[in-house]
């Protein structure tokens, strides 16, 4: 793979937008809103932009930060080739298998992913990107994937530093039930310098609460 510096990506001054989200072209020399030269996106100083991976949940091929793509690229298909391992030699015995064909779909599905996750890796140096403004939240996985959402009472924000300088963040735009299957609308990693992570939570208080939990 191409991605050989995405584990260098540090936006070292993300409250600044310095390239494009949409396209990646740079936009430093240019005013502090207006449209992108390139694409016409609309930007604007209260904008920013993070880039990183997915976690948890949403981390897939096209997203994941490379430790968890070692989980995702070989030891789920090795689990898998185990479990289906009868379907796969009755199939090379030109036998139908439901599993052995489920597999290989999901193995095209898996190069699909990786050329996604490249095509957004070359543009944007990281498969995922996590969009902040007033108006609300936006995460972009492997240029495939988007979910994004506003500003809601319900909403909370859980920040959770993890080790060196990588920072999760969770956004939540329900309240917690229990009866509930309860997954997190946003969940991205980024490496981000303390300061900086602790700039954005500053900037993320004004529209949306920060929480240490969802339980507070
Ligand atoms: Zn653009």
């Amino acid at each position: 793979m191409s991605d050989t510096n995405e584990d260098k990506v540090t936006p070292h001054n993300a409250l600044e937008l310095q390239r494009c989200p949409e396209c990646g072209y740079s936009l430093t020399a240019l005013p502090t809103s207006g449209n992108c030269p390139e694409c016409g996106f609309a930007y604007e100083p209260s904008l920013f932009v993070l880039y990183g991976w997915a976690a948890g949940q949403r981390a897939t091929v096209a997203s994941a930060s490379r430790g968890r793509l070692v989980w995702l690229t070989i030891v789920w298909p090795i689990v898998l080739l185990l479990a289906y391992f009868d379907g796969f030699r009755r199939l090379s015995q030109g036998r139908f298998s439901f599993g052995a064909v489920f597999l290989l779909a999901m193995l095209i599905a898996w190069v699909w992913a990786f050329i996604k996750r490249r095509e957004a890796v070359q543009i944007h140096g990281a498969p995922s990107m996590l969009l902040l403004s007033p108006r609300g939240f936006e995460q972009r996985d492997g240029s495939t994937a988007t979910n994004a959402g506003g500003w809601n009472k319900e909403c909370v924000l859980i920040p959770k530093a993890k080790r060196g300088d990588r920072h999760r963040i969770q956004i939540y735009t329900r309240r917690f039930r229990w009866w509930c299957v309860d997954e997190p609308n946003v969940d991205f990693e980024a490496t981000v310098p303390f300061m900086t992570m602790e700039a954005i939570l500053e900037r993320a208080r004004e529209w949306c609460p920060v929480k240490s939990s969802r339980r507070e």
